[in-house]
Protein backbone atom coordinates (compact mmCIF):
# COMPACT_ATOMS: atom_id res chain seq x y z
CA UNK A 1 0.00 0.00 0.00
CA UNK A 2 1.71 3.47 -1.25
CA UNK A 3 0.87 6.71 0.46
CA UNK A 4 1.53 8.93 -3.05
CA UNK A 5 2.22 12.85 -2.52
CA UNK A 6 2.21 15.55 -4.83
CA UNK A 7 5.34 16.75 -5.71
CA UNK A 8 5.65 21.01 -5.15
CA UNK A 9 8.74 23.09 -5.56
CA UNK A 10 11.23 20.24 -4.93
CA UNK A 11 8.99 18.49 -2.18
CA UNK A 12 6.80 15.55 -1.88
CA UNK A 13 3.83 16.89 0.00
CA UNK A 14 0.41 15.64 1.33
CA UNK A 15 -2.84 17.74 0.31
CA UNK A 16 -3.15 20.73 3.18
CA UNK A 17 -6.44 19.28 3.97
CA UNK A 18 -5.02 15.64 4.39
CA UNK A 19 -7.97 14.66 2.67
CA UNK A 20 -7.01 11.01 0.72
CA UNK A 21 -8.43 9.44 -2.37
CA UNK A 22 -8.39 5.36 -2.94
CA UNK A 23 -6.47 3.94 -6.30
CA UNK A 24 -7.24 0.51 -7.26
CA UNK A 25 -5.76 -2.11 -9.28
CA UNK A 26 -8.32 -2.80 -11.82
CA UNK A 27 -7.13 -6.51 -12.22
CA UNK A 28 -8.14 -7.32 -8.72
CA UNK A 29 -10.22 -4.24 -7.00
CA UNK A 30 -7.97 -4.48 -4.10
CA UNK A 31 -6.80 -0.71 -3.02
CA UNK A 32 -2.85 -0.43 -3.43
CA UNK A 33 -2.46 3.39 -2.79
CA UNK A 34 -4.04 6.41 -1.34
CA UNK A 35 -3.53 9.94 -3.26
CA UNK A 36 -3.96 13.35 -1.58
CA UNK A 37 -7.47 14.84 -2.71
CA UNK A 38 -6.19 18.33 -3.52
CA UNK A 39 -7.60 21.43 -5.09
CA UNK A 40 -7.04 25.53 -5.47
CA UNK A 41 -4.54 25.34 -2.68
CA UNK A 42 -2.08 22.65 -4.06
CA UNK A 43 -2.75 24.27 -7.70
CA UNK A 44 -2.11 27.40 -6.25
CA UNK A 45 1.42 26.55 -4.36
CA UNK A 46 2.23 24.28 -7.41
CA UNK A 47 1.73 27.56 -10.01
CA UNK A 48 3.92 29.58 -7.50
CA UNK A 49 6.62 27.12 -7.17
CA UNK A 50 6.73 26.65 -11.41
CA UNK A 51 6.52 30.75 -11.27
CA UNK A 52 9.80 31.18 -8.86
CA UNK A 53 11.21 28.42 -10.80
CA UNK A 54 11.06 30.78 -14.10
CA UNK A 55 12.66 33.77 -11.84
CA UNK A 56 15.47 31.89 -11.39
CA UNK A 57 17.99 29.54 -12.39
CA UNK A 58 15.44 27.90 -14.79
CA UNK A 59 14.49 31.06 -16.36
CA UNK A 60 18.06 31.47 -17.29
CA UNK A 61 18.92 27.75 -18.02
CA UNK A 62 20.21 27.59 -22.05
CA UNK A 63 18.96 25.08 -24.35
CA UNK A 64 22.00 22.33 -23.77
CA UNK A 65 21.44 22.43 -19.99
CA UNK A 66 17.73 21.68 -20.58
CA UNK A 67 18.73 18.95 -22.99
CA UNK A 68 20.96 17.07 -21.36
CA UNK A 69 18.56 17.03 -17.99
CA UNK A 70 16.00 15.54 -20.89
CA UNK A 71 18.54 12.88 -21.25
CA UNK A 72 19.14 12.26 -17.75
CA UNK A 73 15.38 11.70 -17.02
CA UNK A 74 15.58 9.22 -19.94
CA UNK A 75 18.19 7.63 -18.38
CA UNK A 76 16.52 7.66 -14.92
CA UNK A 77 12.83 6.04 -16.67
CA UNK A 78 15.11 3.27 -17.85
CA UNK A 79 17.14 2.52 -15.23
CA UNK A 80 13.87 1.76 -13.33
CA UNK A 81 11.93 0.28 -16.54
CA UNK A 82 11.09 -3.31 -15.33
CA UNK A 83 10.02 -1.17 -12.18
CA UNK A 84 7.70 0.76 -13.82
CA UNK A 85 6.51 -1.70 -16.26
CA UNK A 86 5.10 -3.75 -13.14
CA UNK A 87 3.11 0.14 -11.66
CA UNK A 88 1.72 0.43 -14.75
CA UNK A 89 0.72 -2.55 -15.21
CA UNK A 90 -0.31 -3.04 -11.68
CA UNK A 91 -2.33 0.79 -11.97
CA UNK A 92 -4.13 0.05 -15.45
CA UNK A 93 -4.98 -3.65 -16.00
CA UNK A 94 -2.86 -3.63 -18.97
CA UNK A 95 -0.50 -6.55 -19.61
CA UNK A 96 3.12 -5.73 -18.17
CA UNK A 97 4.86 -7.10 -21.74
CA UNK A 98 2.72 -4.18 -23.55
CA UNK A 99 3.49 -1.68 -20.65
CA UNK A 100 7.59 -2.23 -20.66
CA UNK A 101 7.71 -2.85 -24.61
CA UNK A 102 4.96 -0.02 -25.37
CA UNK A 103 4.51 2.47 -22.44
CA UNK A 104 7.80 2.73 -20.60
CA UNK A 105 10.24 2.44 -23.68
CA UNK A 106 8.12 5.12 -25.08
CA UNK A 107 8.70 7.06 -21.86
CA UNK A 108 11.88 6.75 -22.62
CA UNK A 109 12.15 8.05 -26.25
CA UNK A 110 9.85 10.75 -25.41
CA UNK A 111 12.31 12.20 -23.10
CA UNK A 112 15.42 11.56 -25.47
CA UNK A 113 13.55 12.60 -28.69
CA UNK A 114 12.94 16.25 -27.85
CA UNK A 115 16.16 16.50 -26.02
CA UNK A 116 17.39 15.90 -29.52
CA UNK A 117 14.99 18.06 -31.18
CA UNK A 118 15.19 20.81 -28.86
CA UNK A 119 19.30 20.81 -29.61
CA UNK A 120 18.26 21.22 -33.61
CA UNK A 121 15.49 23.43 -33.23
CA UNK A 122 15.97 26.51 -34.90
CA UNK A 123 14.01 29.99 -35.78
CA UNK A 124 13.77 31.99 -38.51
CA UNK A 125 15.73 35.43 -39.98
CA UNK A 126 13.97 37.39 -42.73
CA UNK A 127 15.63 40.10 -44.45
CA UNK A 128 14.20 43.58 -45.53
CA UNK A 129 16.12 45.93 -47.87
CA UNK A 130 16.31 48.17 -44.64
CA UNK A 131 15.54 46.07 -41.70
CA UNK A 132 16.23 42.36 -40.59
CA UNK A 133 13.58 40.53 -38.69
CA UNK A 134 14.73 37.54 -36.73
CA UNK A 135 12.31 35.15 -34.30
CA UNK A 136 13.23 34.16 -30.84
CA UNK A 137 11.44 31.75 -28.85
CA UNK A 138 10.26 32.01 -25.44
CA UNK A 139 8.70 29.39 -23.10
CA UNK A 140 5.37 30.06 -22.27
CA UNK A 141 5.57 30.03 -18.84
CA UNK A 142 3.78 27.80 -16.52
CA UNK A 143 2.16 25.56 -18.35
CA UNK A 144 -0.12 22.63 -17.50
CA UNK A 145 -0.49 19.15 -18.29
CA UNK A 146 -3.92 16.64 -17.96
CA UNK A 147 -3.43 13.48 -18.80
CA UNK A 148 -5.67 10.21 -19.10
CA UNK A 149 -5.10 6.83 -17.44
CA UNK A 150 -5.13 4.66 -20.52
CA UNK A 151 -1.29 5.49 -21.43
CA UNK A 152 0.05 7.53 -17.98
CA UNK A 153 3.36 8.08 -18.71
CA UNK A 154 3.23 7.67 -22.45
CA UNK A 155 1.10 10.31 -22.33
CA UNK A 156 2.31 12.41 -19.66
CA UNK A 157 6.09 12.57 -20.97
CA UNK A 158 4.68 13.28 -24.39
CA UNK A 159 3.95 16.28 -22.90
CA UNK A 160 6.38 16.97 -20.16
CA UNK A 161 9.27 16.75 -22.31
CA UNK A 162 8.63 19.42 -24.84
CA UNK A 163 7.15 21.73 -22.24
CA UNK A 164 10.84 21.07 -20.16
CA UNK A 165 12.58 21.40 -22.94
CA UNK A 166 11.48 24.85 -24.28
CA UNK A 167 12.42 26.14 -20.68
CA UNK A 168 8.55 26.10 -19.19
CA UNK A 169 7.43 25.31 -15.60
CA UNK A 170 4.86 22.63 -15.68
CA UNK A 171 2.22 21.62 -13.22
CA UNK A 172 1.03 17.96 -14.24
CA UNK A 173 -2.46 16.59 -12.88
CA UNK A 174 -2.48 12.65 -14.44
CA UNK A 175 -5.43 10.64 -13.71
CA UNK A 176 -6.59 10.21 -10.50
CA UNK A 177 -7.55 6.74 -11.65
CA UNK A 178 -3.36 6.08 -12.46
CA UNK A 179 -1.18 8.21 -10.53
CA UNK A 180 1.42 5.87 -9.81
CA UNK A 181 4.12 6.13 -12.38
CA UNK A 182 3.24 10.17 -12.65
CA UNK A 183 4.90 9.93 -9.34
CA UNK A 184 7.36 7.72 -10.03
CA UNK A 185 8.60 9.95 -12.85
CA UNK A 186 8.27 12.70 -9.98
CA UNK A 187 10.95 10.72 -7.92
CA UNK A 188 13.29 10.84 -11.47
CA UNK A 189 13.07 13.65 -11.68
CA UNK A 190 14.02 14.91 -8.41
CA UNK A 191 16.97 12.29 -8.84
CA UNK A 192 17.95 14.61 -11.65
CA UNK A 193 18.75 17.87 -9.54
CA UNK A 194 16.34 19.87 -12.02
CA UNK A 195 15.80 23.09 -10.22
CA UNK A 196 12.99 22.61 -7.76
CA UNK A 197 9.55 23.61 -8.83
CA UNK A 198 10.82 23.23 -12.32
CA UNK A 199 8.19 20.16 -12.37
CA UNK A 200 5.84 19.92 -9.75
CA UNK A 201 3.07 17.25 -9.64
CA UNK A 202 -0.21 17.46 -8.21
CA UNK A 203 -2.78 14.56 -7.80
CA UNK A 204 -6.67 14.62 -7.15
CA UNK A 205 -9.77 14.30 -9.09
CA UNK A 206 -10.34 16.34 -12.21
CA UNK A 207 -13.04 18.06 -11.04
CA UNK A 208 -11.26 19.57 -8.02
CA UNK A 209 -7.54 19.84 -8.74
CA UNK A 210 -7.83 19.59 -13.06
CA UNK A 211 -10.78 22.57 -13.12
CA UNK A 212 -8.45 24.64 -10.47
CA UNK A 213 -5.17 24.49 -12.87
CA UNK A 214 -7.43 25.29 -15.86
CA UNK A 215 -8.65 28.21 -14.35
CA UNK A 216 -5.72 29.53 -12.83
CA UNK A 217 -4.56 33.04 -13.71
CA UNK A 218 -0.48 31.72 -13.54
CA UNK A 219 -1.25 29.38 -16.16
CA UNK A 220 -0.27 30.09 -19.91
CA UNK A 221 -1.05 27.05 -21.36
CA UNK A 222 -3.25 23.97 -21.13
CA UNK A 223 -2.27 20.76 -22.79
CA UNK A 224 -5.00 18.13 -22.66
CA UNK A 225 -5.41 14.73 -23.11
CA UNK A 226 -8.78 12.76 -22.77
CA UNK A 227 -12.59 12.12 -23.31
CA UNK A 228 -14.28 14.81 -25.34
CA UNK A 229 -16.93 16.26 -23.35
CA UNK A 230 -14.28 17.00 -20.43
CA UNK A 231 -12.23 18.42 -23.28
CA UNK A 232 -15.42 21.20 -23.94
CA UNK A 233 -15.15 22.19 -20.57
CA UNK A 234 -11.57 22.07 -20.52
CA UNK A 235 -11.56 24.34 -23.56
CA UNK A 236 -14.21 27.04 -22.42
CA UNK A 237 -12.48 27.56 -19.38
CA UNK A 238 -8.86 27.89 -20.55
CA UNK A 239 -10.29 30.07 -23.40
CA UNK A 240 -12.05 32.38 -21.07
CA UNK A 241 -8.04 33.02 -19.40
CA UNK A 242 -6.87 33.26 -23.07
CA UNK A 243 -4.22 30.51 -22.40
CA UNK A 244 -3.02 28.46 -25.25
CA UNK A 245 -4.67 25.26 -25.79
CA UNK A 246 -4.23 22.15 -26.87
CA UNK A 247 -6.87 19.01 -26.57
CA UNK A 248 -6.45 15.76 -27.78
CA UNK A 249 -9.79 14.06 -27.20
CA UNK A 250 -12.11 10.96 -28.11
CA UNK A 251 -12.02 8.57 -31.46
CA UNK A 252 -14.23 6.73 -33.27
CA UNK A 253 -11.38 4.98 -35.70
CA UNK A 254 -11.97 3.48 -38.84
CA UNK A 255 -10.14 0.54 -40.08
CA UNK A 256 -10.88 0.62 -43.60
CA UNK A 257 -10.02 -3.19 -45.42
CA UNK A 258 -10.27 -3.77 -49.37
CA UNK A 259 -10.95 -7.05 -50.94
CA UNK A 260 -7.22 -6.72 -52.03
CA UNK A 261 -5.19 -6.66 -48.86
CA UNK A 262 -3.15 -8.60 -48.29
CA UNK A 263 -4.33 -11.03 -45.04
CA UNK A 264 -1.06 -12.03 -43.18
CA UNK A 265 -0.19 -8.35 -42.75
CA UNK A 266 -3.91 -7.51 -42.34
CA UNK A 267 -5.37 -9.44 -39.85
CA UNK A 268 -2.82 -9.13 -37.40
CA UNK A 269 -2.61 -5.46 -37.82
CA UNK A 270 -6.57 -4.81 -37.74
CA UNK A 271 -6.30 -7.34 -34.39
CA UNK A 272 -3.27 -5.17 -33.38
CA UNK A 273 -5.71 -1.74 -33.62
CA UNK A 274 -8.98 -3.37 -32.15
CA UNK A 275 -8.08 -4.87 -29.50
CA UNK A 276 -4.34 -3.15 -27.78
CA UNK A 277 -4.94 -2.40 -24.74
CA UNK A 278 -8.14 -3.69 -24.06
CA UNK A 279 -9.49 -1.34 -26.68
CA UNK A 280 -8.46 1.52 -24.59
CA UNK A 281 -6.55 3.73 -26.96
CA UNK A 282 -7.62 6.86 -28.89
CA UNK A 283 -6.39 5.63 -31.74
CA UNK A 284 -7.87 2.19 -31.60
CA UNK A 285 -9.90 1.11 -35.15
CA UNK A 286 -13.50 0.41 -33.38
CA UNK A 287 -15.53 0.46 -36.74
CA UNK A 288 -14.06 -2.07 -39.21
CA UNK A 289 -15.80 -1.75 -42.80
CA UNK A 290 -14.69 -3.98 -45.24
CA UNK A 291 -15.23 -4.51 -48.71
CA UNK A 292 -18.19 -7.38 -48.92
CA UNK A 293 -17.00 -9.55 -51.00
CA UNK A 294 -14.33 -10.28 -48.34
CA UNK A 295 -16.51 -9.36 -45.30
CA UNK A 296 -17.15 -13.54 -44.84
CA UNK A 297 -13.98 -14.87 -45.07
CA UNK A 298 -12.57 -11.77 -43.27
CA UNK A 299 -14.55 -12.34 -40.68
CA UNK A 300 -14.21 -15.70 -40.03
CA UNK A 301 -10.50 -15.56 -39.75
CA UNK A 302 -10.91 -12.51 -37.71
CA UNK A 303 -13.28 -14.34 -35.38
CA UNK A 304 -10.29 -17.84 -35.16
CA UNK A 305 -7.80 -14.91 -34.01
CA UNK A 306 -9.51 -12.71 -31.45
CA UNK A 307 -10.30 -15.93 -29.53
CA UNK A 308 -6.78 -17.39 -30.02
CA UNK A 309 -6.02 -13.94 -27.99
CA UNK A 310 -4.81 -14.63 -24.27
CA UNK A 311 -6.61 -12.55 -21.36
CA UNK A 312 -5.33 -13.26 -18.24
CA UNK A 313 -3.17 -12.28 -15.48
CA UNK A 314 -1.66 -8.80 -16.41
CA UNK A 315 1.23 -9.67 -14.41
CA UNK A 316 2.09 -12.74 -16.43
CA UNK A 317 4.62 -11.79 -19.42
CA UNK A 318 2.70 -13.93 -21.52
CA UNK A 319 -0.56 -11.99 -21.23
CA UNK A 320 -2.07 -10.17 -24.36
CA UNK A 321 -5.35 -8.82 -22.58
CA UNK A 322 -5.41 -7.53 -19.40
CA UNK A 323 -8.07 -6.15 -17.31
CA UNK A 324 -10.12 -2.74 -18.37
CA UNK A 325 -9.50 0.33 -16.53
CA UNK A 326 -12.16 -0.24 -13.86
CA UNK A 327 -15.30 -1.90 -12.73
CA UNK A 328 -17.79 1.17 -13.22
CA UNK A 329 -15.62 1.47 -17.39
CA UNK A 330 -16.63 -2.28 -17.55
CA UNK A 331 -20.14 -1.71 -17.22
CA UNK A 332 -20.22 1.48 -19.47
CA UNK A 333 -18.94 -1.39 -22.07
CA UNK A 334 -21.79 -3.68 -21.08
CA UNK A 335 -24.26 -0.99 -21.42
CA UNK A 336 -22.99 -0.91 -25.16
CA UNK A 337 -22.66 -4.46 -25.96
CA UNK A 338 -26.60 -4.50 -24.48
CA UNK A 339 -27.57 -1.49 -26.23
CA UNK A 340 -25.81 -3.70 -30.03
CA UNK A 341 -28.23 -6.54 -28.59
CA UNK A 342 -31.03 -4.28 -28.33
CA UNK A 343 -30.27 -2.33 -32.02
CA UNK A 344 -30.26 -5.83 -33.97
CA UNK A 345 -26.70 -6.28 -33.36
CA UNK A 346 -24.96 -9.83 -33.57
CA UNK A 347 -22.16 -11.25 -30.96
CA UNK A 348 -19.98 -13.09 -33.14
CA UNK A 349 -17.43 -13.40 -30.48
CA UNK A 350 -17.34 -12.03 -26.62
CA UNK A 351 -19.94 -10.42 -25.12
CA UNK A 352 -19.44 -11.34 -21.89
CA UNK A 353 -17.36 -11.54 -18.80
CA UNK A 354 -14.67 -13.95 -18.92
CA UNK A 355 -14.61 -16.23 -16.03
CA UNK A 356 -11.05 -15.68 -13.46
CA UNK A 357 -9.92 -17.35 -10.81
CA UNK A 358 -8.39 -16.60 -7.38
CA UNK A 359 -7.63 -12.57 -6.96
CA UNK A 360 -8.52 -12.08 -10.17
CA UNK A 361 -12.30 -12.64 -9.64
CA UNK A 362 -12.64 -8.90 -8.78
CA UNK A 363 -11.14 -7.94 -11.73
CA UNK A 364 -12.74 -5.33 -14.50
CA UNK A 365 -12.00 -7.86 -17.39
CA UNK A 366 -13.88 -8.64 -19.94
CA UNK A 367 -13.83 -10.59 -23.42
CA UNK A 368 -13.13 -8.77 -26.44
CA UNK A 369 -16.15 -8.51 -28.76
CA UNK A 370 -16.90 -8.53 -32.22
CA UNK A 371 -20.38 -7.16 -33.62
CA UNK A 372 -21.82 -7.60 -36.94
CA UNK A 373 -25.24 -6.49 -38.18
CA UNK A 374 -25.71 -3.05 -36.73
CA UNK A 375 -26.48 -0.20 -38.51
CA UNK A 376 -23.77 2.60 -39.21
CA UNK A 377 -25.56 5.09 -37.74
CA UNK A 378 -26.53 3.15 -34.03
CA UNK A 379 -25.27 4.54 -31.16
CA UNK A 380 -22.75 1.68 -30.52
CA UNK A 381 -21.67 2.62 -34.27
CA UNK A 382 -21.13 6.19 -33.18
CA UNK A 383 -20.51 6.21 -29.87
CA UNK A 384 -16.55 5.91 -28.65
CA UNK A 385 -16.75 3.06 -26.01
CA UNK A 386 -13.39 2.78 -25.66
CA UNK A 387 -13.08 -1.09 -24.77
CA UNK A 388 -12.81 -4.15 -26.23
CA UNK A 389 -15.48 -4.03 -28.36
CA UNK A 390 -15.60 -3.28 -32.38
CA UNK A 391 -18.35 -3.81 -35.18
CA UNK A 392 -17.94 -4.90 -38.26
CA UNK A 393 -19.83 -3.37 -41.42
CA UNK A 394 -19.90 -3.86 -45.15
CA UNK A 395 -19.29 -1.44 -47.65
CA UNK A 396 -19.50 -2.05 -51.83
CA UNK A 397 -17.02 0.86 -53.35
CA UNK A 398 -14.41 2.89 -52.76
CA UNK A 399 -17.00 5.59 -52.25
CA UNK A 400 -19.16 4.45 -49.88
CA UNK A 401 -16.19 3.05 -47.74
CA UNK A 402 -14.38 6.75 -47.01
CA UNK A 403 -18.53 8.07 -46.85
CA UNK A 404 -18.83 5.63 -43.88
CA UNK A 405 -15.60 6.16 -42.22
CA UNK A 406 -16.13 10.14 -42.42
CA UNK A 407 -19.72 9.51 -41.16
CA UNK A 408 -19.15 10.20 -37.21
CA UNK A 409 -18.11 13.13 -35.01
CA UNK A 410 -14.89 12.12 -34.56
CA UNK A 411 -12.19 12.60 -36.59
CA UNK A 412 -8.56 11.26 -35.30
CA UNK A 413 -6.94 8.44 -36.78
CA UNK A 414 -7.69 5.48 -39.50
CA UNK A 415 -6.45 3.02 -41.28
CA UNK A 416 -6.46 1.33 -44.55
CA UNK A 417 -5.94 -1.88 -45.40
CA UNK A 418 -5.06 -2.79 -49.67
CA UNK A 419 -2.50 -3.71 -52.03
CA UNK A 420 -3.44 -0.99 -54.42
CA UNK A 421 -1.23 2.03 -53.72
CA UNK A 422 -3.23 4.47 -55.98
CA UNK A 423 -6.54 3.48 -54.06
CA UNK A 424 -4.60 4.12 -50.65
CA UNK A 425 -3.36 7.31 -51.85
CA UNK A 426 -7.26 8.52 -53.22
CA UNK A 427 -8.67 7.40 -49.55
CA UNK A 428 -6.31 8.69 -47.82
CA UNK A 429 -6.72 11.78 -48.92
CA UNK A 430 -10.07 11.84 -48.58
CA UNK A 431 -10.57 10.45 -45.36
CA UNK A 432 -11.60 13.52 -42.67
CA UNK A 433 -8.83 12.80 -39.71
CA UNK A 434 -5.70 13.79 -38.67
CA UNK A 435 -3.65 10.68 -38.78
CA UNK A 436 -3.93 7.46 -41.91
CA UNK A 437 -2.13 4.20 -41.45
CA UNK A 438 -1.66 2.40 -44.77
CA UNK A 439 -1.08 -1.72 -44.47
CA UNK A 440 -0.09 -0.61 -40.71
CA UNK A 441 -1.40 0.56 -37.50
CA UNK A 442 0.08 2.90 -34.49
CA UNK A 443 3.41 3.31 -36.89
CA UNK A 444 5.22 6.10 -34.86
CA UNK A 445 7.67 8.96 -35.56
CA UNK A 446 7.64 11.08 -33.30
CA UNK A 447 8.57 14.13 -35.39
CA UNK A 448 5.38 13.68 -37.78
CA UNK A 449 2.04 15.47 -36.16
CA UNK A 450 -0.44 14.09 -34.18
CA UNK A 451 -3.93 14.86 -33.59
CA UNK A 452 -7.09 15.27 -34.99
CA UNK A 453 -10.01 17.00 -36.19
CA UNK A 454 -14.04 17.63 -35.52
CA UNK A 455 -14.73 16.25 -32.07
CA UNK A 456 -11.32 15.01 -31.32
CA UNK A 457 -9.78 17.90 -30.63
CA UNK A 458 -7.85 21.06 -31.30
CA UNK A 459 -3.75 21.19 -32.33
CA UNK A 460 -0.97 18.98 -32.91
CA UNK A 461 1.50 17.32 -30.69
CA UNK A 462 4.96 15.73 -32.07
CA UNK A 463 8.18 17.19 -33.21
CA UNK A 464 8.26 20.96 -34.20
CA UNK A 465 4.02 21.35 -33.44
CA UNK A 466 5.30 20.45 -29.76
CA UNK A 467 7.86 23.55 -29.58
CA UNK A 468 5.86 25.53 -31.89
CA UNK A 469 3.08 24.66 -28.87
CA UNK A 470 4.91 24.91 -26.25
CA UNK A 471 6.82 28.48 -27.23
CA UNK A 472 5.60 31.95 -28.37
CA UNK A 473 7.86 33.12 -31.15
CA UNK A 474 8.61 36.74 -30.32
CA UNK A 475 9.71 39.13 -33.69
CA UNK A 476 12.46 41.43 -33.08
CA UNK A 477 13.00 43.91 -36.85
CA UNK A 478 15.73 46.16 -36.49
CA UNK A 479 16.18 48.79 -38.66
CA UNK A 480 19.45 48.83 -40.95
P1 LIG B 1 -11.28 12.18 -18.90
O1 LIG B 1 -11.65 13.27 -19.82
O2 LIG B 1 -12.31 11.64 -17.97
O3 LIG B 1 -10.05 12.61 -17.95
C1 LIG B 1 -8.83 13.05 -18.50
C2 LIG B 1 -8.13 13.91 -17.46
O4 LIG B 1 -8.88 15.10 -17.26
C3 LIG B 1 -7.99 13.27 -16.08
O5 LIG B 1 -6.75 13.62 -15.52
C4 LIG B 1 -9.12 13.90 -15.30
O6 LIG B 1 -8.89 13.93 -13.91
C5 LIG B 1 -9.11 15.31 -15.87
N1 LIG B 1 -10.36 16.06 -15.74
C6 LIG B 1 -11.63 15.59 -15.63
N2 LIG B 1 -12.50 16.60 -15.52
C7 LIG B 1 -11.79 17.74 -15.58
C8 LIG B 1 -12.13 19.12 -15.54
N3 LIG B 1 -13.38 19.54 -15.41
N4 LIG B 1 -11.12 20.02 -15.66
C9 LIG B 1 -9.85 19.64 -15.80
N5 LIG B 1 -9.47 18.34 -15.84
C10 LIG B 1 -10.43 17.41 -15.73
O7 LIG B 1 -10.67 11.04 -19.82
P2 LIG B 1 -10.23 9.58 -19.40
O8 LIG B 1 -11.45 8.77 -19.14
O9 LIG B 1 -9.17 9.67 -18.36
O10 LIG B 1 -9.51 9.08 -20.74
C11 LIG B 1 -10.16 8.47 -21.79
C12 LIG B 1 -10.42 9.45 -22.91
O11 LIG B 1 -9.19 10.02 -23.33
C13 LIG B 1 -10.99 8.78 -24.15
O12 LIG B 1 -12.03 9.60 -24.66
C14 LIG B 1 -9.82 8.75 -25.11
O13 LIG B 1 -10.17 8.71 -26.47
C15 LIG B 1 -9.11 10.00 -24.76
N6 LIG B 1 -7.72 9.94 -25.20
C16 LIG B 1 -7.34 10.71 -26.27
C17 LIG B 1 -6.03 10.64 -26.74
C18 LIG B 1 -5.58 11.49 -27.90
O14 LIG B 1 -4.38 11.63 -28.08
N7 LIG B 1 -6.46 12.03 -28.70
C19 LIG B 1 -5.11 9.80 -26.10
C20 LIG B 1 -5.54 9.04 -25.02
C21 LIG B 1 -6.85 9.12 -24.57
Amino acid sequence: MRELKNYIGGSFLPASSGALLENRAPATGEVIATIPASGASEIDAAVAAGRAALAGPWGRSTVAERADLLDAIADGIARRADELAALESLDTGKPVALARNMDIARAVANFRFFAGAVRHDETGCHEMADAINYTQRRPLGVVGLITPWNLPLYLLSWKAAPALACGNAVVAKPSELTPLTASALAEVIHGVDLPAGTFNLVHGLGAEAGAALVSHPGVAGISFTGGTSTGAQVGAAASAGFKKLSLELGGKNATVVFADADPAITLPGVLRASFTNQGQVCLCGSRILVERRYLESFLSRFRTAVEALTLGDPSDPGTELGSLISAAHREKVEHYVALARAEGGTIVTGGSRPAMQGSLAGGAFYRPTVITGLPIDSRVAQEEIFGPVVTVHPFDTEEEAVALANGVPYGLAASVWTRDLTRAHRVAGALDVGMVWVNTWLKRDLRVPFGGVKASGVGREGGAHSLAFYTHDKNVCIAL
